[in-house]
């Protein structure tokens, strides 16, 4: 059988007109398809703000919630008509409170996985019942049941072995029978159960995740861009459009920052040798990207992350920066999920970079366990960019007229860590 696995993700499922034309470009795929949906729009970051606030006070954000919710009712609205009976999608909501109050007392990582899956859990549910109410045969499958993964919360590792059974069992009986299935992006659950999810952003490694289990013949991922550009149009003119390219070098760029594809997302697909296209939901008929097993001429590319905080750690003994010092800065980072962005060492110092949005209190924990040790200084709100397949000339105009606070270059990548003067 020849599979197809699709992923929109929360931009594409936004407002009834998103999903309209979701189910438009459905109609126009070919036969045996795994569709995978994030959460609608902002909704992950709704959820998080609501867990957040009851951790911190103990009480419902109901201004966050109160949105939330009215933001999927009027989509409801929009897309069935005032009078659908929209109780079964309204009760996920109450069970999203249900489960704050009943698990407060719990891990937090654990009770992150409980909150955060439920903009999965309701956009699953409203794109499936819009599916029906327009006549489109589907079989809504549960994540859940056939993405198995360890009990690390918030970053779950997936069994592969479990889910390629999972996967045999549940989805390729479901594809024997109706053309179309649709399952949420993001969620997975332990051997007992127990809801896990993969990380922010990890719709996408949901679909490469279905793909391998499936050994699917592709893997499309719908974006608001017409492809894998070689920089963010949000902040650069002039993009292009990178036709073709290779494995390796997505991973590359992902791992460097581009948040065109969630970097766990291409190992699976590489393994099976399944291509990947990113494709536009705006102009499906566009061409878009593939990743593939290529060699491809690249462009040179730029990729900004903002937000990080630059960490220097001096030992308090006056010991070299050596192998045992280095060994335990990483074991106390590990211990924070602290994901490392650019290093640097002397001989009397380390220094590291990673994002700003780790929340306050972990960064604390962190200073905390590092400062037995050692003397730590750091500085808030830089910006590194990485450029691959540089010129000079695309480095002078990035960073002329910024300090650079650190500055690496090897062949084919060049970082800086600026901050604006
Ligand atoms: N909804 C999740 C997030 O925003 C997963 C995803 O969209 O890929 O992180
Ligand atoms: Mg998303």
């Amino acid at each position: 059988m020849e599979i197809h696995v699709e992923k929109f993700g929360g931009a594409s499922v936004n407002s009834a007109n998103a999903v309209q034309n979701v189910v438009k470009i459905l109609k126009t795929q070919p036969s045996k398809t795994v569709v995978v949906v994030s959460a609608m729009g902002k909704t992950t970051n709704s959820l998080e703000k609501i867990l957040n606030s009851f951790i911190a006070t103990h009480t419902l954000n109901e201004e966050v919630l109160n949105a939330l919710i009215l933001y999927h009712k009027n989509i409801i609205n929009d897309l069935f008509g005032n009078n659908y009976n929209k109780d079964y999608i309204m009760r996920l909501f109450d069970n999203i409170i249900t489960m704050l109050f009943s698990y407060k007392e719990k891990d937090y990582d654990f009770l992150y996985d409980q909150i955060i899956s439920f903009g999965e859990l309701i956009s699953s549910t409203i794109i499936s019942q819009y599916l029906t109410f327009s006549g489109i045969k589907h079989r809504f499958i549960q994540a859940k049941d056939v993405i198995k993964t360890d009990n690390v919360f918030r970053s779950a590792n997936v069994d592969w072995n479990l889910t390629t059974k999972k996967t045999d069992e549940i989805i390729v009986p479901a594809l024997e029978e109706v053309d179309l299935i649709l399952t949420q992006g993001f969620i997975g659950s332990t051997q007992n159960n127990l809801t896990t999810t993969l990380g922010r952003e990890g719709s996408d490694y949901t679909a490469a995740i279905l793909s391998y289990c499936l050994n699917a013949k592709d893997c499309t991922i719908w974006k608001d861009v017409s492809g894998v550009l070689n920089a963010d149009p949000k902040r650069m003119t002039n993009t292009t459009k990178i036709d073709t390219l290779s494995y390796s070098e997505a991973i590359e760029l992902s791992y460097y920052g581009a948040t065109i594809i969630h970097p766990k997302t291409i190992k699976p697909l590489e393994n099976r040798n399944i291509p990947l296209y990113v494709k536009s939901f705006l102009s499906p008929t566009n061409k878009g990207s593939m990743i593939c097993n290529c060699k491809t001429q690249l462009p040179t590319s730029y990729i900004f992350k903002d937000n990080q905080v630059l960490l220097s750690i001096f030992p308090r003994d006056f010991s070299f920066i050596a192998e045992e010092n280095i060994s335990s800065i990483f074991a106390i980072l590990a211990k924070h999920r602290i994901k490392v962005n650019l290093m640097q060492n002397s001989a009397i110092s380390f220094s590291l970079c990673f994002d700003e949005d780790v929340n306050e209190k972990c960064f604390e924990l962190l200073l905390n366990d590092l400062q037995k040790d050692y003397k730590v200084r750091y500085n808030c709100h830089l910006q590194l960019l990485t450029i691959r397949h540089y010129t000079q000339q695309s480095i002078d105009e990035q960073i002329t007229g910024k300090k650079i606070l650190i500055e690496q270059r090897s062949r084919t990548t060049a970082q800086y860590l600026l901050q604006e003067v």
